[in-house]
């Protein structure tokens, strides 16, 4: 299930999101401070107050770092990484 939210380009990879989609648990909406990976490259987004996306400070990515929720973060980046080795993007160059 998706949900709508506010248009993001993401800085890495130029990959325009517009809704989000939940690996951890359907029922749940966004909230401020949530993690967000790109679907395209992994690359690690928070949700804002407006629940705009946003680049992580540095104080927030040691914090989540250091926390038991990132094991799950990288598990999930690893998983886009291997996807798209395996299903390159239909824009992507062929390698
Ligand atoms: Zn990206």
């Amino acid at each position: 299930m998706s949900t709508p939210t506010k248009k993001h380009t993401c800085s890495h990879c130029g990959y325009v999101t517009d809704s989000v989609s939940y690996i951890m648990d359907d029922a749940v909406k966004p909230s401020p401070d949530d993690v967000n990976l790109c679907l395209k490259c992994g690359a690690l987004y928070v949700f804002s107050e407006d629940l705009s996306l946003r680049e992580p400070t540095l104080e927030e990515l040691m914090k989540l770092k250091a926390s038991e929720d990132w094991q799950e973060v990288e598990r999930h980046r690893r998983a886009i990484e291997y996807i798209r080795k395996k299903h390159p993007w239909p824009s992507d160059p062929t390698p």
